[in-house]
């Protein structure tokens, strides 16, 4: 199953107006009170399917407002102040009314509202939940996403928010925030929340939950409340959850600073789904069974209440919080486990990284969410290594000094990627306009190559002259270089910037070799030898070209299903009998014509690793004009079939064998770095 999550603040129409908003600069979030706050109470009826609510919104700015609301709901009762709210226009699935400024403030909105959702669709998986965008309910659980409008609020605009919640008996509620009280009677289930630092939305989640609680102290010396909220099925699960919450709060709180809230959630999805929000997280049923979570995604979803709903990204000029997220939740976890676990990590950005197509790419400065794949090679795995750079360059403990200021100083604001530049210069004194330009601005990646490299004898030993290129446009790197000798491996870094520059080094031992970027820490474009060609090449790059092997039959429709799964676009198809074009191919058939094929046009045959094992296998090659092929093998048709649906998940592997449609080894093949022997 795919992990992928998602940091929330703001989504869909909300968002854009959001990003409008402060990059015309008419806006700023203050550490103080709102100046939109809501007093929500709602009514839910998960089985019904029904919400009947009312809100009162206090506006405390005179400039002209838009209140919106879900088409699908209807209001029963709405006033601005004395007098009523004039007509709606409907924009996609919402409705929206303009409120004119200029009038004495505090201004006070009222409306009543009721409507149903759609059923919850437990069948969803995650990007279609996402992309339902829509208030879903049932008995085993309700999910209301603020994109889809189900209570009213003003567009572009944070808010401070109070919500009372009422359920049938056996049903919890929870929206982000500090549960303020609950009841419970035979008339049913009663919680009020509260958020009083302005907030970018609200989701609702309800279900047949049990809750534990555990409490601990924050580091300022203020008790938090952590629970989960569980369906009964996984209740068991609780206490390993509550520890490794608590766990995750006090290494960010030693290492940032302060936990901005009083709460701490885990809430249970009957969809697999998996969201951050402020004070919670909403991770499917299943997601949570898995036995890796509590080390991976959890802490992640913990460290968003600090970067991302804590510090809100200013997503006009570029999303930082996921990159920065990924750094110190989902890689800092790598180097705790062992330097090659975190080099291993490395090592698959580069690897995603080298295998998209040109045009897939874009600055990081264009990234809000993610949307695709690609948005996230981009917007996480290169926006993490940029971290991992800027460490490299100020050390450790500037860098964590320099977080721990930017935390202080922009917490519930919104903050962009010069605030972050801001924060990094004041801490090391160092200007880093070009660094944070290069990689922000810029969409793509340096490609350097060691252009040559050769020793001579001198007065004291021996002399190595290393000729580094990098092609346009140039950065400014720093350059990590190994030269081995007989006498132990020297590790240099050199300070490349222009397109070609010679570097020489007296060494007393005699040099045997020189290695580009031996443990893969700076971000560039491997080289095609470098990089192990991936299935996903063949699955993004639309120049792809496919040869089906089977001429007909059950094999052929197989095959056909199966090219249009992995490209998910209009195939191009090349004749059996014809040459391939230098551009990646995809082949697809049954053994004895795949090992055929492959002998005809003189390619490599079956690699020994995957040689007479499983049901199917798939593997990539590339071949000597450069371009990759990815070959899928089947026994037979119905081997074939059975890859239909597993196969496009393993677009980050170089071979797959599969049993029926259970993969049974993977892999990818190795990264050989840059070296040059010297003689
Ligand atoms: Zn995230």
């Amino acid at each position: 199953m795919r992990i992928i999550r998602i940091q929330d603040v703001c989504r869909g129409i909300a968002c854009i107006l959001l990003s409008l908003l402060v990059s015309n600069g008419a806006f700023s979030a203050e550490a103080g009170p709102a100046e939109i706050d809501y007093d929500i109470t709602v009514r839910i009826d998960p089985v019904a399917r029904t919400i009947e609510g009312r809100s009162v919104i206090t506006a405390s700015t005179p400039e002209e407002l838009t209140l919106m609301l879900g088409r699908r709901f209807e209001t029963m009762h709405a006033r601005v102040d004395a007098a009523p709210l004039g007509p709606s226009a409907t924009t996609g699935r919402m409705r929206a009314w303009r409120i004119s400024g200029g009038q004495p403030v505090p201004r006070r909105i009222v409306i009543h509202w009721r409507g149903e959702f759609s059923a919850l669709d437990t069948s969803l998986d995650h990007p279609q939940t996402l992309g339902r965008d829509e208030p879903a309910s049932s008995s085993a659980g309700t999910f209301l996403p603020d994109s889809s409008g189900w209570y009213p609020y003003i567009a572009g605009k944070l808010a401070s928010y109070r919500m009372s919640i009422e359920l049938p008996s056996g049903q919890r509620g929870i929206v982000p925030g500090r549960l303020v009280e609950e009841s419970e009677s035979d008339e049913g289930y009663r919680a009020s929340f509260e958020f009083l630092s302005p907030t970018g939305g609200i989701d609702l989640m309800a279900g047949p939950y049990k809750v534990e609680t555990s409490a601990m102290r924050g580091a300022g010396g203020k008790s938090i409340q952590l629970r989960t909220y569980f369906h009964p099925q996984i209740a068991d699960l609780a206490p390993a959850y509550l520890n490794s919450v608590k766990n995750y709060i006090e290494l960010y709180e030693s290492w940032i600073g302060e936990y901005p809230f009083t709460e701490f959630s885990v809430v249970s999805s009957p969809t697999p789904t998996g969201f951050g929000m402020p004070t919670l997280t909403y991770l499917g049923i299943e997601v949570l069974r898995l036995p890796f979570i509590r080390s991976t995604s959890l802490g992640h979803e913990v460290l968003h209440n600090w970067w991302g709903n804590g510090v809100y990204p200013d997503y006009a000029h570029g999303n930082w919080s996921e990159g920065l997220t990924t750094f110190m939740a989902d890689y800092a976890y790598k180097e705790r486990e062992s330097h090659d676990a975190a080099r291993e990590m490395r090592r698959g950005w580069l690897r995603d990284f080298a295998a998209l197509s040109p045009g897939q790419d874009a600055p990081l400065t264009t990234f809000t969410s993610r949307t695709h794949g690609a948005s996230q090679i981009v917007g996480y795995n290169k926006a993490a290594m940029m971290f991992l750079m800027l460490r490299d360059l100020l050390g450790r403990e500037t860098f964590d000094r320099a977080l721990q200021a930017f935390w202080r100083e922009q917490r519930f604001r919104i903050a962009s990627w010069a605030d972050l530049q801001r924060a990094f210069q004041a801490a090391s004194g160092q200007d880093l306009h070009m660094f944070f330009d290069q990689w922000l601005t810029r969409a793509g990646a340096p490609v350097v190559r060691i252009a040559e490299a050769g020793r001579t004898r001198s007065d004291s030993g021996y002399r190595v002259t290393v000729t580094l290129e990098q092609a346009a446009p140039t950065y400014r790197l720093r350059v990590p270089v190994a030269i081995r000798t007989e006498g132990g491996e020297e590790l240099h870094t050199l300070d490349l910037e222009s397109d070609r520059q010679i570097f020489t080094f007296d060494m007393g031992a005699r040099p045997l070799e020189v290695t580009l970027d031996p443990d893969l820490r700076l971000f560039r474009r491997l080289m095609p030898d470098e990089a192990p060609p991936i299935l996903r090449q063949v699955m993004v790059d639309r120049t792809t070209t496919t040869v089906l092997l089977p001429e007909g039959g059950e094999a052929r429709s197989a095959a056909e299903t199966l090219a249009g799964k992995l490209q998910n676009r209009a195939l191009k198809l090349v004749s059996v009998t014809d040459d391939l074009p230098p551009v990646p191919a995809l082949v697809i058939g049954l053994q004895e014509q795949v090992d055929a094929w492959l002998a005809r046009h003189q390619l490599p045959g079956r690699p020994d690793i995957i040689q007479g094992k499983g049901s199917a296998q798939a593997w990539t090659v590339r071949r000597a004009d450069g371009a990759m092929l990815a070959v899928v093998s089947a026994r037979d048709a119905a081997s074939l079939h059975a890859l239909i649906r597993p196969l496009p998940h393993y677009g980050r592997q170089s071979y797959v064998i599969f049993d029926g449609a259970k993969a049974i080894r993977r892999g990818a093949w190795p990264t050989r770095v840059q070296v040059v022997k010297l003689d």
